[in-house]
């Protein structure tokens, strides 16, 4: 890495230092929010009793007159998250990062989440920012948000997620 690079990274480090001070949060808390924003997707950590997660949403805004466009990613921070309710069930692949194949699992199509103190991040990539937020308690969520939901709940509560391998599909040959 580069002198001026190393030094940009730093400086965004100790900036995301102040901001947990300044949001007076468990530094532990905030490490799920660090995780989606530097390497994507959801993430949990059950740690002394406190559980932490953060689930990813995408949002495209698209002109399709001056055909340009960005995506907009909401990462939702939850400190000590319990699913109030859910509904449906949606059979689906999923792949776990503590695993190395996808698995097949069930998940809720709707979940409504309850928490102890949520936190919306919203990274812009037009602007270059991150805007924190903190919102109220208890947060609805659908489709892909549902299942990161359902499947980061299943972390905390139960460990590892249980699903069917792969190879429980057979192949058929239409013609
Ligand atoms: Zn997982």
């Amino acid at each position: 890495m580069e002198y001026l690079e190393l030094k940009k990274l730093l400086k965004f480090s100790l900036k995301e230092k102040e901001i947990i001070k300044k949001l007076e949060m468990p530094e532990d808390a905030f490490l799920p929010l660090i995780f989606s924003i530097r390497f994507g997707g959801d993430w949990s950590l059950n740690k002394n009793s406190k559980k932490v997660m953060s689930i990813k949403e995408k949002i495209t805004r698209y002109d399709k007159e001056k055909k340009i466009g960005y995506t907009l990613e909401i990462v939702y921070l939850f400190l000590n998250p319990i699913l109030l309710s859910q509904e449906g069930t949606v059979h689906r692949l999923e792949k776990c990062s503590n695993k190395k194949e996808r698995e097949l699992v069930k998940r809720p199509y709707k979940v409504i989440v309850g928490s102890e103190y949520i936190l919306k991040a919203t990274m812009d990539p037009l602007e270059s920012t991150i805007r924190l937020k903190k919102v109220n308690s208890p947060l609805e969520f659908t489709g892909s948000s549902a299942y990161g939901v359902s499947h980061e709940i299943e972390h905390l509560e139960k460990g590892e997620i249980k699903g069917k391998p792969f190879w429980e599909f057979k192949y058929l040959i239409d013609d």
